[in-house]
């Protein structure tokens, strides 16, 4: 059941879950699943975070390597039954994703990243411009060539999320909202306490999947994720004609999006400006990033030049240093298990993210998938 703080009975689990965006909904599910007491505490409404305000995209190709397992898992063996597996369409569509070039420079860029991926196990190329506007023939003549891999694709966010949600309900997780979680402590050696402003919750487990903010509550015992707040912002357009069904973006990140099931474009990115403009909690757009986009997608794509753009909004994420997540046991912190710093790309990789959390919570090391790369050792010297 979802419950507002107000009327909390429940304090004790056996994993309380910091955070209800999509990894906590997702961990939630994976949990209740098999069996396990859980308690969501989330401090806004579900998807308060990135996870209500994500572009949708699916996309394995250009991620670090240490990455790669988990975007291979969830696109392989997860996202196209997910839909069934939580009874609700996740408009999940796999028809690939055109990362585009207009200079030399570009491609040596772009060609670097695809040939790092390959080495990772990714089954992706590049293409030359013609074949580019073979697959997508609206962008264009500047455009010289693409990396191209068929099998990324892009899904709702919102529905992805809540159905997780719903799932994780009707195997009895509980859903706390509107408790804002102030710290962590120890009991008997390991983390189980959990603080908040509606007072004190314990589990034999804690998962920390609260964003951004996971870092301010991890600090209360002594870890430090390093991670940094950056803004972004998408623009919906008015509906418009079957055009492409791609995922686009650019060797330069000026922009990313792709059609909608119902028409309308998503597009999203930032004018570069935004760390000298003031974006505030409450996730206004900024004046700069409607015009930098507008002008880098009809670069791009000239029949977009007269199409108009119907909403927008931005939202915030959590970059890590090194531009990755840190998904992790934490050896000073026995009990705790990280699930942060997603760094702009986490919704993705979100369902074997899940799976990842569930076996660190339950077996203390992740099995299924390779995500050694992402332990939060890694930033305190001592990883193996
Ligand atoms: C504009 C934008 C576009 C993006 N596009 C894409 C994309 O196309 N593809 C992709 O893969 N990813 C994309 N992302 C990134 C993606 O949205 C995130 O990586 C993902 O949603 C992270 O999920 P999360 O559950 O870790 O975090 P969040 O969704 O941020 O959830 C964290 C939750 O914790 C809650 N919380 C915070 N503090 C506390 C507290 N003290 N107590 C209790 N609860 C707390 C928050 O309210 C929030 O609901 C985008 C992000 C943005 C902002």
């Amino acid at each position: 059941m979802i419950m507002p703080s107000s009327s909390v009975e429940k304090r004790t689990a056996d994993v309380i879950i910091i955070g209800g965006g999509v990894m906590g909904c997702g961990a939630a599910y994976q949990l209740s699943k098999e069996g396990l007491s859980v308690i969501v505490l989330e401090k806004g409404e579900l998807c308060a975070g990135g996870s209500g305000r994500n572009a949708g995209g699916v996309r394995q190709s250009a991620r670090d390597v240490r990455e790669i397992p988990l975007a291979v898992h969830a696109v392989q063996n997860i996202w196209p039954s997910l839909g069934e597996e939580l009874g609700v369409d996740v408009e999940y569509v796999q028809k690939g994703n055109l990362r585009l070039g207009r200079t030399e420079a570009h491609l040596e860029k772009l060609r670097g990243l695809v040939d790092k991926n390959i080495e990772a196990g990714l089954c992706l190329r590049m293409a030359t411009g013609a074949e580019a506007r073979e697959i997508c023939p609206y962008m264009s003549e500047e455009v010289i060539g693409a990396s191209w891999c068929p099998t990324d694709g892009y899904a709702n966010p919102f529905k992805t999320a809540f159905g997780y949600y719903q799932r994780a309900l009707d195997h009895g997780a509980v859903f706390i909202t509107g408790v804002t979680v102030t710290g962590l402590g120890k009991v008997r050696g390991k983390i189980r306490r959990v603080s908040t402003d509606e007072g004190t919750f314990e589990g034999e487990s804690v998962v920390l999947a609260a964003g951004y903010y996971s870092r301010a509550i991890a600090e209360t015992v002594g870890i430090e994720i390093p991670v940094e707040r950056e803004d972004e912002e998408v623009f919906v357009t008015e509906r418009l004609p079957p055009m492409f069904d791609q995922v686009l973006g650019t060797a330069e990140a000026d922009f990313y999006g792709h059609r909608t099931k119902h028409g309308s474009f998503l597009l999203g990115g930032v004018s570069g400006l935004q760390h000298f403009t003031s974006n505030h909690e409450g996730h206004p757009t900024e004046a700069y990033t409607a015009p930098s986009l507008v002008r880098a997608i009809i670069g791009f794509f000239p029949a977009f030049a007269n199409v108009k753009i119907i909403r927008s909004w931005s939202g915030h994420f959590d970059t890590c240093v090194d531009g990755v997540p840190v998904i992790s046991a934490v050896d000073e912190a026995p009990g705790l298990t990280i699930a942060c710093a997603f760094s702009g790309h986490g919704f993705g990789i979100s369902p074997a993210v899940s799976i990842a959390i569930k076996e660190l919570v339950m077996d203390g090391k992740s099995h299924t998938i390779d995500v050694s790369g992402l332990r939060y050792d890694r930033f305190t010297g001592s990883a193996d």
